[in-house]
């Protein structure tokens, strides 16, 4: 400007080397600015892909080695947007928008430098607005911050719905709850969007509000510039090079000025994410780990009591379980038979007293390593979406097929799953609901004896079999039973008759130890229970005779 305009309105010719100085100047820099930008953006994408997967593969796998504890508290929903959303979020602000805020530090930094060395005077104008922006800065700060922490938990509630709703679609269809759950849906999406407007209106009004006084910034800047040059203290020049570098300036504050928000929707995500990140198990790694080469299978309960928080569920267990043996443990439901089981494959850790394998205190051994050796059959049978090879060989996933097949027959699987349209790659659907609840069972048991544990754990394995079925697999069981410490939890008493000793439970309490015969003779607990059962087998067999009999006589009409 004051090189080559300002002489050449004077009456002198164009200074061209000047003029290709300056303009080339410029495209360099222009280019220059654009290779950079590219390789920051590009360098950028792939630093924030790796943060994101890093994060969430980091939560995932603190999440699932937490203990069964911390999942009876919380819901998949909730957990699934944290590591899904909040993860991304977080990756997002360290990636992008740090660095943004870094390069606007640097560039406001340098800018103010050049405008100082431009103009003193000048540029001290340009700081007015300033302080009033720190000002609003503080003010929204908190109220963005406690907005999306709102948001997010709400957020959290519709995923919820979700991962309650499907999974359970077919109660919600049986019981025709379709229209409230979709009004439950709503009323979540309903104050997600409530809490979202009032996150937008603070935000709404403070990104215009910083654009305002920077325009207004920009206006005192004339002024004062126009004032400056009126008495000769600086040049048109000076003044054109100023406001080209201070519309950077500002524009650079406007951006920064942004970033609160991204910062508080982030420190928000953080937190729920540390949330997982920072909970330790309540079912720790031993820090002295002892490796047993090999175990026996010796279980040895001694004085264990276990709450669930305060709730006192079994108290002065004592019990040794000779390796090889089998026992049968009964009682009536909700005794805490499951209970204890999950105590022995340390799902929980005792309240009191201790459990020991083969002499050694469970607590140290390390888990993973514990729990190889130990089959479990569930309660309630759960199978992963994939084949049916795939789900019983999920504790040995290198099984080969003879191996999963032996297992199969072994479980009396082997010829219903020939029966599937594909065999042994059939897929079993989400939850394996493609199948019946007695084949689930099977693939359950079939997926425990496949490892080949030295304990084999049996809760309630049989019960969704009709008693044929039961006992081939009892028959078959009992081979498999053979060398191994087995824990067999059954409803059906009958089922037990092989057990070498069956433990009688009551509200948390061994009653009784014997085997079915000592037990009977003792005419005690274990003998009322077998014979009400009895009864009702009795009382079964007759309904059963009786519908048989009306429907033959049905026939006959
Ligand atoms: P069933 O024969 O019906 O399977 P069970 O003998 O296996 O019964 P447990 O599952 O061991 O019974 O439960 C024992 C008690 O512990 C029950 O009263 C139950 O309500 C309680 N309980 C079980 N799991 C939990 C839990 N996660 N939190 C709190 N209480 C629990
Ligand atoms: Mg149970």
């Amino acid at each position: 400007m004051d090189n080559v305009l300002i002489p050449y309105q004077n009456g002198q010719p164009i200074n061209a080397d000047l003029v290709t100085l300056y303009l080339s100047g410029l495209l360099g820099a222009a280019v220059l600015a654009w290779a950079l930008g590219w390789a920051r953006t590009y360098m950028l994408a792939l630093v924030s892909e790796r943060i994101g997967a890093d994060l969430r593969t980091t939560t995932y796998e603190h999440l699932i080695n937490l203990s069964q504890e911390y999942f009876g508290g919380k819901r998949t929903g909730d957990l699934m947007a944290r590591i899904g959303s909040e993860t991304d979020r977080i990756n997002l602000f360290i990636s992008l928008h740090l660095l943004d805020f870094a390069t606007d530090v640097i560039m406001i930094g340098m800018t103010a430098m050049i405008l100082v060395s431009i103009n003193p005077w000048l540029a001290l104008v340009t700081l007015v607005p300033l302080p009033i922006i720190a000002w609003l800065i503080y003010l929204v700060r908190d109220r963005l911050r406690i907005g999306f922490e709102r948001g997010d938990r709400i957020w959290a509630e519709v995923t919820n719905v979700l991962a309650d709703t499907i999974p359970g679609i077919r109660v919600v269809k049986a019981f025709a709850q379709e229209k409230r759950e979709a009004a439950r849906f709503h009323a979540a999406n309903l104050r997600n969007l409530q809490v979202n407007d009032r996150v937008n209106r603070v935000w709404s009004l403070f990104t215009p509000t910083v654009t305002l006084l920077t325009e207004i910034g920009l206006l005192v800047v004339w002024i004062f510039g126009i004032w400056q040059i009126s008495n000769d203290e600086i040049t048109v020049g000076v003044l054109t090079a100023f406001l080209a570098y201070i519309s950077r300036f500002y524009i650079r504050l406007d951006s920064m000025s942004r970033i609160v928000s991204i910062t508080q929707k982030a420190a928000a995500g953080t937190k729920r994410i540390f949330d997982i990140l920072d909970h330790v198990s309540s079912v720790p790694e031993p820090s002295n780990p002892v490796y047993l080469p090999a175990i026996q299978g010796q279980i040895e309960l001694r004085n264990v009591g276990f709450r669930y928080g305060t709730r006192s569920i079994t108290r002065d267990i004592n019990l040794i379980i000779k390796p090889g043996e089998m026992i049968g443990l009964v009682g009536h439901s909700g005794s805490g038979k499951s209970t204890l089981v999950n105590l022995i494959c340390r799902f929980y850790d005792v309240s009191e007293g201790m459990i020991l394998i083969d002499g050694h205190d469970i607590r140290s051994l390390p888990i993973a390593e514990y729990r190889k050796n130990i089959g479990l059959v569930l309660q309630e049978p759960f199978l992963f979406y994939g084949t049916i090879a795939e789900n019983i060989a999920y504790g040995k996933p290198d099984a080969t097929r003879a191996e999963i097949v032996s297992a199969a027959r072994a479980a009396h699987a082997h010829e219903f799953i020939l029966r599937l349209p594909h065999g042994y790659d059939s897929l079993v659907g989400e939850r394996g609901q493609a199948l019946s609840g007695g084949e689930r069972q099977r693939i359950s048991i079939a997926r425990a004896l496949l490892i080949d544990p030295r304990i084999l754990i049996l809760d309630e394995a049989t019960s969704s079999v009709d008693t044929t079925t039961e006992k081939d697999i009892q028959k078959a069981l009992d081979n498999l039973v053979r060398g191994r410490t087995t824990i067999a939890i059954a409803h059906r008493l009958s089922t037990l008759r092989e057990a070498n000793r069956l433990i009688v439970l009551d509200r948390g309490r061994i009653v009784e130890i014997g085997n079915h015969a000592e037990l009977m003779a003792r005419e005690g607990y274990y003998y009322r229970l077998y014979l009400a059962q009895a009864r009702n087998v009795d009382t079964e067999d007759r309904a059963t005779v009786s519908v048989a009999e009306h429907s033959a006589a049905g026939e006959r009409k």
